[in-house]
């Protein structure tokens, strides 16, 4: 499978001209073969490459099939970060004169190769070696700075070669990784459209319809990528890119993130108050965040009429925050929620558009096909399977919105009674 990068760039029915980097993306069974010829078509100088794996990745890559390099990066993979060590270990190594930046990898290796050529000004090709994130197509890189996740805007790459070969021979728990992450897109796209309705935030009709058909695809062939049939395992893939692309495409992270994420970020953000940890991966924890808030939304959804529940906007208490997320978020929690994306929400446009929202979220799966689907996988898909107390799911779902500032169905629970939670 081939995606023309022309084919999403430019000016779009939305309104927006969309910004496009990536030329060419290829999702095939030896795609790293044909690797130079790939850098030929787009022009692109093979000369000067500098390559950066792990050394898990390093060897999931047989020697002829690893991009023709002047220099090889060979990151330790025990306790990789894409954080401000990692980084300056590339830098340190790297010599002069490189004109381009591959990262072979996952997740982890592709966000260090993004901000390490982002801050070099070179171009970045990105080599996924396990369909296990959405980070490979995207321009954001998620990275620990001084102890704290940041998304931090950098550059998406130039071109994609995912050799389905080597993703397939991955560890299998990694596809489910992009399994979860991807089924979050139901909820993200509901979120999208929720927040267009109430307060007209832009929104892209074909970004949307991309994302859809992708996440409907997956969840309907999950159970035959899990047992490596080529087409399904492309269709992850493929899902897993286009949400890189759709977020290059919209300029931030909408179209592919919302209230499950959330939860997976505020797990991982270790608030003071909230002193559960999970060892799980990002889309472990994404795919069961997705089934919470699908499960929160259908539960909110049967309420014919909102009215007798909702409650004016209230900015969150300072002093609250201070003591539940504790020092050392303080200062960024407040800054992230500055202008609280809650603040535009007035009572009666909750009120008048509940028909409307009722509508999108009885298009979310729910929470029993979404479990199913995830126990016909026997991936995680419980708090008790990532680590997390279940008695800790009301904080969970009230809190949450503090790790993100956006305007998701789960934000605007506070405009309505506890009643309704
Ligand atoms: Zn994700
Ligand atoms: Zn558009």
């Amino acid at each position: 499978m081939r995606i023309d990068g022309q084919r999403y760039g430019g000016k779009c029915s939305c309104g927006k001209t969309h910004e496009m980097t990536t030329k060419l993306s290829v999702i095939e069974s030896g795609a790293l073969l044909r690797f130079s010829d790939y850098l030929k078509e787009l022009d692109l100088d093979g000369d000067h490459i500098c390559a950066i794996y792990d050394t898990n990745t390093y060897n999931a890559v047989p020697a002829d099939r690893r991009p023709k390099a002047v220099q090889e990066i060979i990151l330790d993979p025990t306790g990789l970060h894409a954080d401000e060590f990692s980084t300056a270990e590339v830098f340190r190594q790297m010599k002069d004169g490189i004109t381009m930046i591959v990262g072979v990898g996952g997740g982890t290796v592709n966000d260090i190769a993004r901000f390490c050529g982002y801050k070099k000004g070179l171009p970045l090709i990105s080599v996924p070696t396990a369909a296990s994130c959405d980070a490979f197509g995207s321009d954001v890189a998620a990275m620990t700075w001084e102890g704290l996740k940041k998304s931090i805007s950098c550059l998406s790459p130039v071109l994609v070669v995912a050799d389905l070969d080597i993703i397939k021979a991955a560890p299998s728990d990694l596809i489910l990784s992009g399994i979860g992450d991807m089924l979050g897109k139901f909820i993200a796209l509901a979120e999208w459209k929720i927040a267009h309705a109430v307060t007209g935030e832009a929104f892209c009709q074909e970004i949307h319809d991309i994302m859809d058909e992708a996440v409907t695809n997956i969840m309907n062939n999950c159970k035959q990528a899990q047992d490596g049939d080529d087409e399904a395992v492309a269709q992850v893939v493929y899902g897993l890119l286009m949400s890189g692309i759709a977020m290059q495409m919209f300029g931030n992270s909408r179209p592919a993130s919302g209230a499950e994420h959330h939860i997976s970020h505020f797990i991982e953000i270790q608030t003071e108050a909230f002193s559960e940890t999970s060892d799980a991966s990002h889309g472990e924890k994404v795919g069961v965040g997705t089934i919470l808030a699908s499960a929160e939304y259908h539960k909110l959804a049967k309420i014919e009429d909102i009215a007798p529940y909702v409650i004016p906007y209230k900015a969150w208490d300072r002093k609250w925050i201070r003591s539940y997320v504790g020092e050392r978020l303080y200062e960024p929690t407040l800054k992230e929620h500055e202008t609280d994306a809650l603040a535009k929400v007035t009572p009666e446009a909750l009120i008048q558009n509940w028909p409307k929202i009722r509508e999108i979220v009885n298009q979310i799966p729910t929470a029993e096909q979404l479990y199913d689907t995830m126990a016909q996988l026997g991936a995680k898909r419980s708090l008790t399977d990532i680590g997390i107390s279940e008695d800790k799911l009301a904080e969970l779902l009230d809190n949450s919105p503090l790790a993100r500032n956006r305007l998701t169905l789960m934000r605007m629970r506070r405009m309505m009674t506890k009643e309704v939670h």
